[in-house]
């Protein structure tokens, strides 16, 4: 049998780039024999094994046809005289049907070392279309590699389009979109991951809440580039930038959902945009079965973005009322993720990106404030229940006029 290195750690040597796992094909082999020499399968009806030591992949060579709608629908032959060509072919995209024999030889049937050189994410055969999840998967090594100059084929575009016009894409079941999308806003460039989406219509199909945002203005006083969806791709670019966590990504790309609910009659201003959004914000979180941390923040940001950006107008008692919501004094780190957010929206607008944020200190500093009143001295005065919880309120209260009066001075 003989073993090669494929996919991404052959693409990725080659573009000098750090290569996170290593994943190999077996050729001339049977499941049997790979049993007997130790590798253990990773499904019962999956020609794929770990190796004992290393835990690195190793896939028999394999072909594949489709069998009807969705991922499920493939049926996979492997046997020893299935061949390297025969496996490399049924790959996505040129740059990843690359193998490297133990020499450091590569095997590029398809041209995978042109396209590196060319900076282009092209598929490899009309077979692409097999598989609607390639659509995400083009999208998101855009956002990884665009920072290396790398775009999309004309024709795989144009191939995307296809596929996501055809309604394909709703085969594709919410775990494996989610895999893709979580993996995409975590790139270099989440914005050219919504991008590549929207060029090929496949947006309007998984995001059509987002894909509604263009077209939509602003006033141009608090939003220089005007239009919604170009500024949701610059507050992403500022996430990215920034190196915000997936949940800060998943809250910015939904914040301003609600914009796109106003009538034309009140354009370009969005008054109670946010408490419109909730309930697309909802149905999104809901429809992609985003974690729950991604959810709740993108909820609360959602409706309170406003409020941090205003957050050195608010009083005292907004303020508060904005901290208890928050469950700031359980829940400190959420409240952090909420103003790093409000500050990725106030720079994600045309020639502001370097501009200062002072309310992400100011609502830091309350939060701090309210944090640091002692519940003891309440207790020993006698307070229980629900007046211990008024009492509370009232000094955070009284500790929060103290905060503003401070900065005030
Ligand atoms: P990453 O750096 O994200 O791991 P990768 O290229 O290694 O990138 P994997 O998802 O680990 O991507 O898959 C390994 C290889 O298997 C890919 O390079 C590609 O050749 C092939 N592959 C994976 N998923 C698909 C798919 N849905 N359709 C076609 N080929 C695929
Ligand atoms: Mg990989």
């Amino acid at each position: 049998m003989q073993v090669y290195r494929v996919g991404g750690a052959v693409r990725d040597r080659l573009l000098e780039r750090p290569i996170s796992e290593i994943d190999w094909v077996v050729v001339g082999a049977t499941a049997e024999q790979m049993r007997e020499l130790g590798y253990r399968p990773v499904g019962a009806d999956f020609p794929v094994f770990l190796h004992p030591h290393t835990g690195e992949e190793y896939a028999l060579a394999r072909t594949e046809r489709k069998s009807g709608r969705g991922y499920g629908g493939f049926t996979f032959y492997a046997s020893p005289d299935v061949s390297l060509e025969d496996d490399l072919i049924r790959r996505d995209l040129t740059i990843n049907a690359m193998a490297e024999d133990d020499h450091g030889t590569v095997i590029d049937p398809h041209g995978g070392q042109r396209d590196l050189a060319a900076r282009l994410l092209r598929h490899v055969s009309p077979a692409f279309a097999e598989d609607p999840l390639r659509v995400l998967r083009v999208a998101r090594f855009a956002a990884r590699y665009a920072p290396l100059g790398f775009t999309v084929a004309p024709e795989t575009l144009a191939l995307m389009r296809q596929l996501s016009e055809s309604g394909e894409l709703d085969a594709l079941t919410p775990e494996r979109s989610w895999k893709e999308i979580s993996r995409a806003l975590l790139e270099p460039r989440p914005d050219v991951f919504i991008q590549v989406l929207r060029d090929c219509g496949a947006l309007k199909v998984l995001l059509p809440e987002i894909d509604a945002l263009f077209g939509v203005p602003q006033p141009a006083a608090h939003h220089p580039e005007i239009d919604t969806g170009v500024h949701v791709l610059s507050v992403l670019r500022q996430c990215a930038e920034h190196h915000q966590p997936l949940t800060v990504r998943w809250a910015c790309l939904l914040h301003d959902v609600g914009k796109g609910l106003t009538a034309e009659a009140d354009w370009p201003r969005h008054i109670a945009h946010e408490q419109r959004g909730l309930r697309l914000i909802r149905a999104i979180n809901e429809r992609s079965k985003a974690p729950k941390d991604c959810q709740e923040l993108a909820l609360l940001v959602g409706e309170y973005h406003t409020h941090g950006h205003r957050a050195l107008e608010l009083k005292a008692s907004t303020l508060l009322e904005l901290l208890q919501h928050f469950d700031v004094y359980r829940r400190p780190q959420r409240f952090e993720e909420f103003i790093a957010a409000c500050e990725m929206d106030a720079r994600g607008r045309l020639g502001l990106e370097q501009r200062d944020y002072p309310q992400a200190d100011y609502l830091r500093g309350a939060m701090q404030a309210a944090r640091a009143v002692a519940v003891q001295p309440l207790l020993e005065q006698g307070f229980k229940g629900s007046q211990l919880g008024e009492a509370l309120k009232l000094e955070r209260l009284k500790a929060l006029k103290a905060y503003k009066k401070t900065l005030e001075m």
